[in-house]
């Protein structure tokens, strides 16, 4: 006998007991279908995963035919990029490079080149792993998720287990035009860090920095105000990282070499944003 989430053997196409397959193809009838207890499937790049790790599924949604979940647009000064994006268009995606190009640039970074043509990120988001890079590229940037029943929530406060039965829609950036965005990930799984800059209209800047690891979920740093980055570099780096919880310490690093590698990589991302 196979104890599948037991571990004993691994598990298989095979091994997958029947589930019942829906296959809608409007936003609402997806929803009603996640609201109802079935598990969305975008891509399939980490539910195949979560099915090996012993995730019990009934019944499935398959979000691939519904209509408008995917793309990207701007209107109105909000950049929207539907969940159903995957990250190659995403990253490829004209309207995102001319609005948003550090974002482009990091999205088109994430992953192996077989999962950016398949994986989302309304599925990276969604799965709620601490080692997927959405949560903090997009909690960096102070976006907010909108999901199918009309609710949103700053992608920062994503939590799996809360939206488990919810179906994202999309993703909404306002104000791309006046963000600065950059993203080190040299040091992954280390560390990987965001760095966004708001442009105020006087000419200052406000923004924040976003550290995570392999296994800890991102920590969102506020950066002091600005008026030239490259001077002020160091000090907004130290001000920003006293803040870092001590308790944010990933077993692989600990919590003084996550402030000081971050303080150095946010010094050099600030300097690096300015120029
Ligand atoms: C080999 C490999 C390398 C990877 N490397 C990286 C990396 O370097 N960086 C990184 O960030 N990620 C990485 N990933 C993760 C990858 O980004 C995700 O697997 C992918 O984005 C998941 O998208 P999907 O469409 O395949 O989601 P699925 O597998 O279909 O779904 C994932 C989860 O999200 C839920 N879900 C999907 N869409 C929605 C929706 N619209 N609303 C509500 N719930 C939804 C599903 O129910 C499921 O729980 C890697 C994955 C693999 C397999």
């Amino acid at each position: 006998m196979m104890r599948v989430a037991g571990g004993l053997v691994a598990a298989s196409q095979y091994a997958l007991p029947p589930f019942v397959l829906h296959r809608p193809t409007t936003v609402e009838e997806a929803s009603r279908h996640v609201a109802a207890g079935a598990v969305a499937l975008a891509g399939g790049t980490d539910l195949v995963a979560q099915i090996r790790e012993g995730l019990a599924i009934r019944e499935v949604a398959d979000l691939s035919q519904v209509r408008g979940l995917a793309g990207v647009s701007l209107a109105g000064g909000t950049l929207r990029i539907g969940a159903g994006t995957t990250h190659a268009e995403g990253a490829a995606d004209p309207a995102l490079r001319a609005a948003l190009p550090g974002l482009a640039e990091a999205w088109g970074r994430i992953a192996t080149a077989r999962v950016r043509f398949t994986g989302t990120i309304g599925g990276n988001l969604m799965a709620g792993r601490p080692r997927y890079e959405g949560r903090l590229l997009f909690g960096t940037l102070g976006a907010l998720l909108r999901f199918a029943d009309g609710t949103t929530l700053p992608a920062e406060r994503l939590a799996g287990e809360a939206s488990r039965h919810r179906l994202l829609t999309d993703i909404l950036i306002a104000g791309p035009e006046r963000l600065l965005f950059r993203y080190e990930r040299a040091l992954r799984p280390m560390m990987t860090l965001a760095l966004c800059l708001r442009r105020e209209a006087d000419g200052r800047l406000s923004g924040r920095a976003g550290i995570a690891t392999e296994r800890l979920a991102p920590a969102f740093l506020p950066l002091p105000e600005l008026r030239a980055p490259a001077a002020e570099a160091e000090a907004a780096a130290a001000a920003a990282f006293a803040a870092l919880p001590r308790d944010f310490a990933d077993p692989m690093s600990g919590n003084a070499w996550l402030r000081a590698a971050g303080h150095a990589t946010l010094a050099r991302a600030l300097k690096a944003i300015a120029a």
